[in-house]
C-alpha cells in the first residue's frame, strides 16, 4: 500500500517538509494542497519586490513540486473548500503549514482609526497579494510611522522611499507603483520600543537604507551607545548587534544633501495612542528606558505628526476548524511538530512567526522522520478521495501545469527590466491557468 500524505500550505515550511518526505519516505504520495492557484507563500506576498534574490529560493521549490510522486493543488482553502476532519480521513497523515498570516493586534487607543495599516495588510498590497489588492493605502501624506525594528519594518520603509527607476525594475504591480511614487511622503519614522541593541534588523538590510537613490537615513547619535558587551545573547548575535551598532553609527555621519526623503531611526519611543479624528494625524509615544532587555515607560510622551501607522509588530495564525489553538501564542499547539496521531504542524503555524526562510527547514526534516518512523500506509483514498471532493463540491483547482501557466503569462507581461507583473485577482490566475484548470464539471 501507498503512504498518502497531505501537505496544506505551499510556503517554506510546505516545501521543506514535501522535500524531506519525497527524499526519507520513497513511493509514497504527496499532495501540496494551497489556498490561492499560486504557490510559494511569502515568498511571493511577503519577501519584498526589490528582493528578487531571495525570492530565488523558490527554484529549489520548482524542481520539488515537479517531482513525480507530488501533486499540486492550489486555489484550495482547507476549512473552506474541505474540512481538515475530511482531509484526515483522506490522507495517512496530513501536515499543516499554513503560516502566519495575521497581523499581531496593536491594542491602543485609536487603533482603528483609517489610515492605520496592519504590515500584513501593507506587504500583501505591494506585493499583489489578492487578499489586499485592494487596500487602496492613502499615501497623500508627508510622514508616516512604521512600528517596529525588525526586517519587515525596514522592507517597507525601504520601498515607501525608493525612486520609480528604483521600483520599476521589480515585480510591484503598477498601481502600488504609481501610489507609493507619486504620494508626497518624505519622512519615515521607524520606531523601536527599545534601544539599538534590542532591534532585530539583520545587518545586510540595514546597510541598503545607507545606499538608496533618494533618500538618507537619519540617526540621533545620542540615542546610539559607543559600543555593546556583555549582552545575554550568544557570540554570533552579540556580533550582529555590534555591527548594527557601527552601521547605524555610520548613518549619523552620512551627507544628506540632494537627497530628498528620509528614513529616521527612532529608538526608545512606545506607542500610547493613535491621534486624529476620522483618519490618522499622528502618534502619541511615551520615551523609555531598557531594563533588563525589556522597555519601561518613563511618563515622557511626545507627539509625532504623521499621516499614516504602519505596525510592523508581528503575526499570529489563524484558528483552523478541527485543531486546538493556543490563542496567546497565535499557534496550533504541537510537540516538536506533532499535533495528534497523524496530525503534524511545521512553520510558523507550528512555532510563531520567527526567523527567516531557512530557519522552516528543520521542521519538515523533523515531522517527516516522525511520520517515516511512525506512520503506515492505510489504504485511505488519497488523491483520488480529494479530487472527487472538489469535484462534488465544484471547487476548480490549478495544478502544476496551471501554475506554469500562470507563471509564464506574468513573466510575459512584466514591465521592462522587471522580472513578472503579477496576475491580480483568483479570476485572472484562473483564466490564466485557463485549459490546465481543472474544472469539477469535465
Ligand atoms: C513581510 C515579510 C518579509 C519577509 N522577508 C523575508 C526575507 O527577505 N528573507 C527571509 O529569509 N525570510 C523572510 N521572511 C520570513 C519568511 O517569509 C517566513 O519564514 C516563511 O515564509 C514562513 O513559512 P511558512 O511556510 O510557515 O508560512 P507562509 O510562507 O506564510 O506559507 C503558508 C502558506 O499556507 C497557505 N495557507 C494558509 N491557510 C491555508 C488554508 N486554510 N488552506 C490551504 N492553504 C493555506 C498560504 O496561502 C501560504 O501559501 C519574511 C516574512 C514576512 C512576513
Amino acid at each position: 500500500m501507498t503512504l498518502k500524505v497531505a501537505v496544506v500550505g505551499s510556503g517554506p515550511s510546505g516545501f521543506y517538509a514535501t522535500e524531506a518526505l519525497a527524499k526519507k519516505c520513497p513511493g509514497c504520495e504527496i499532495d501540496i494542497i494551497e489556498r490561492l492557484p499560486t504557490p510559494f507563500g511569502l515568498i511571493r506576498g511577503g519577501v519584498a519586490p526589490d528582493h528578487q534574490s531571495t525570492k530565488r529560493v523558490s527554484r529549489a521549490f520548482e524542481r520539488t513540486v515537479a517531482r513525480p510522486e507530488v501533486h499540486y493543488y492550489g486555489n484550495v482553502a482547507i476549512g473552506q473548500d474541505i474540512s481538515l476532519v475530511a482531509l484526515r480521513d483522506t490522507y495517512d497523515a496530513v501536515i499543516l503549514a499554513i503560516g502566519a498570516p495575521l497581523d499581531r493586534p496593536l491594542n491602543i487607543p485609536g487603533d482603528k482609526l483609517a489610515g492605520v495599516i496592519g504590515s500584513a495588510a501593507f506587504v500583501g498590497w505591494y506585493n499583489g497579494h489578492p487578499d489586499y489588492r485592494d487596500l487602496e493605502p492613502d499615501l497623500d501624506c508627508q510622514a508616516v510611522a512604521i512600528l517596529g525594528n525588525g526586517n519587515v519594518a525596514l522592507d517597507i520603509a525601504r520601498l515607501l522611499v525608493k525612486t520609480r527607476g528604483e521600483l520599476a525594475v521589480t515585480d510591484l504591480p503598477d498601481y502600488a507603483l504609481e501610489a507609493i511614487t507619486k504620494s508626497r511622503i518624505s519622512d519615515v519614522y521607524m520606531l523601536g520600543r527599545r534601544g539599538p541593541a534590542e532591534a532585530k534588523f539583520t545587518n545586510v538590510e540595514l546597510r541598503e537604507m545607507g545606499q538608496l537613490e533618494n533618500c538618507v537615513p537619519v540617526v540621533d547619535p545620542a540615542q546610539l551607545p559607543e559600543s555593546i558587551e556583555g549582552q545575554d545573547c550568544s557570540e554570533r548575535d552579540l556580533r550582529l548587534k555590534q555591527k548594527n551598532l557601527a552601521t547605524l553609527q555610520s548613518f549619523a555621519t552620512v551627507d544628506p544633501s540632494g537627497k530628498h526623503k528620509r528614513v529616521h531611526f527612532c529608538f526608545f519611543a512606545q506607542p500610547k495612542a493613535v491621534l486624529g479624528e476620522d483618519r490618522v494625524s499622528g502618534l502619541r509615544l511615551e520615551r523609555t528606558r531598557v531594563v533588563d532587555g525589556k522597555p519601561e515607560g518613563t511618563g515622557e510622551v511626545f507627539d509625532l505628526a504623521c499621516g499614516l501607522v504602519i505596525p510592523a509588530i508581528g503575526y499570529r495564525s489563524a484558528r483552523i476548524e478541527g485543531v486546538p489553538f493556543d490563542e496567546r501564542r497565535g499557534i496550533i499547539p504541537n510537540e516538536d511538530g506533532r499535533v495528534a496521531e497523524g496530525l503534524y504542524v511545521a512553520g510558523w503555524i507550528r512555532r510563531g512567526p520567527t526567523g527567516v526562510i531557512g530557519t522552516n527547514k528543520p521542521d519538515g526534516e523533523v515531522v517527516a522522520d516522525h511520520i517515516q518512523g511512525h506512520v503506515a500506509a492505510g489504504g485511505k483514498p488519497g488523491r483520488q478521495g480529494l479530487e472527487a471532493a472538489l469535484q462534488s463540491k465544484g471547487v476548480q483547482w490549478v495544478d502544476l501545469k496551471g501554475w506554469q501557466a500562470i507563471d509564464q503569462a506574468e513573466i510575459e507581461h512584466a514591465r521592462d527590466g522587471a522580472p513578472r507583473a503579477k496576475l491580480l485577482t483568483i479570476d485572472e490566475m484562473l483564466a490564466a491557468a485557463d485549459d490546465d484548470v481543472t474544472e469539477a464539471a469535465n
